[in-house]
């Protein structure tokens, strides 16, 4: 017998493995902060001692999900203005918002609010865009979750920087003070084309390739955005961004709901990786990212649920089952992203967006335990012919029970272990009250 920290019986493992694989009556064994061993549950009980013990005879045991785009500490403005395009919805309701309210303090608690509802979503990493990343990275180490964390970078002065030397500056020391980190990666995060000019891409370009960060960005995300830079500069905003040498491998491009043929081309002979939004897109009648025709063209389609307040949450079901949803009416083909290719979506193929699909992403030994328990034991769920599909197009987040991070138990039994959620819950009302005596 081995003596291990963990031992995870379980009734069905789905390790999101090339072979498509639904391992039934399997153990998951958890030494230190990896896999140590994924084999039938018999063998397990002779061959491993574990310090914990846990028997889910009704669950499935599945890779944490990876919410690919987000913004986490909008969280706090969830609901504050809904019905609106994005330019009217961002020019004329977030960023003033943004101007007056955000701060250190309104990060912190708004990153930990998302933190606690990605937790409790079977969410175990996130790919973050927003202002004090310092903070973010912060939260997310003491909370025991895994980020990548995007070093902003926009033209006009905000709460965070004045211009982009002091952006790429202060973004700079974030990726120094992380650097090494287990669970927090960084990466330079341009806002759009239309808010981040020529000269200051030009430098996170070098900078990319001298440190090899990766750049995550929103690029095409209306017909608006584009027709306005074909009207300015000549060029539509992809072409300007390669003449820029910024499409390439280490490009996540956010929304991508504006393409030609030889744009998908373009990215598929790049390597670059599209991140999808569907519930964002549809609320803010953005427009339908064409996921069918680019994984068919070989490239590499990740999820991400954007912020809290365009969609209002970060619920990753809810965004599976949304992205399968818009593929099949939006071609008019039942068939188009079956349940196991949006599940490859909410985890390996955002591990590979994120850049570390060697960490993470899927349950494969060696890899971190980043494992996530969902409960099929209940009259919503019942009966189970198809895991998988059970996962995509019937049960919810709140069927998701217990979550690991690392190793570390951070949800047992819907109870988050790191995060106080009474005081939570106190920080976020105050804040709130003052936004809602500002405005
Ligand atoms: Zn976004």
């Amino acid at each position: 017998m081995k003596n291990i920290d963990t031992l995870l019986h379980a009734r069905w493992v789905i390790p999101v493995d090339e072979k498509q694989s639904c391992l039934e009556h399997h153990s998951i064994a958890i030494h230190e902060d990896k896999i140590l061993d994924i084999l039938p549950t018999p063998t397990a009980k002779q061959e491993y001692q574990a310090h914990t013990t846990r028997d889910m005879s009704q669950h499935a045991l599945i890779p944490g999900l990876i919410n690919s785009h987000t913004h986490a500490a909008m969280n706090l403005f969830r609901g504050l203005a809904d019905d609106l395009g994005l330019m009217d919805w961002l020019e004329n309701h977030i960023w003033p918002a943004e101007a007056k309210h955000v701060n250190e303090s309104f990060v912190q608690i708004g990153t930990q609010l998302a933190i606690a509802e990605m937790i409790r979503s079977g969410t175990t990493c996130f790919n973050d865009m927003y202002f004090y990343p310092d903070i973010t990275a912060k939260v997310a180490t003491e909370i025991g979750m895994r980020a990548s964390v995007g070093l902003i970078l926009i033209d006009f002065p905000t709460v965070w920087a004045n211009n982009s030397v002091e952006y790429i500056d202060k973004g700079l020391s974030v990726f120094d003070h992380y650097k090494g980190s287990k669970l927090i990666k960084t990466a330079f995060a341009p806002h759009a084309p239309y808010t981040v000019s020529d000269e200051p891409l030009k430098q996170v370009r070098t900078l990319c390739d001298e440190l090899e960060l990766n750049i995550h960005m929103h690029i095409h995300e209306t017909a608006f955005e584009v027709e306005q830079a074909e009207k300015n500069t000549g060029v539509r905003p992809l072409q300007r961004l390669a003449d820029l040498g910024l499409v390439g491998p280490t490009l996540q491009a956010v929304h991508m709901t504006q393409l030609l043929d030889d744009e998908i081309e373009l990215i598929a002979s790049a390597g670059s990786h599209v991140i999808h939004c569907p519930e964002s897109n549809m609320k803010l009648a953005s427009g339908i990212c064409q996921v069918s025709r680019l994984a068919a063209a070989g490239i590499n389609v990740a999820l991400g649920t954007d912020s809290s307040s365009s969609n209002n949450d970060l619920d990753m079901f809810g965004e599976m089952r949304s992205a399968a949803m818009l593929a099949k009416i939006s071609t008019m083909d039942a068939t188009a992203l079956p349940a196991e290719q949006v599940l490859r979506m909410a985890t390996i193929n955002g591990a590979r967006a994120l850049g570390i699909d060697d960490i993470t992403g899927s349950l494969e030994v060696g890899k971190s335990a980043d494992i996530v328990a969902v409960n099929f034991d209940t009259i919503e769920t019942l009966p189970v012919y198809n895991p998988v599909s059970h996962l995509v197009y019937c049960c919810s987040r709140e069927n998701v029970s217990d979550v690991w991070i690392a190793g570390k138990q951070r949800l047992s039994d819907r109870v988050l272990n790191t995060i106080d959620s009474t005081q939570l819950k106190q920080d976020c009302l105050r804040i709130t009250d003052e936004i809602k005596n500002y405005s």
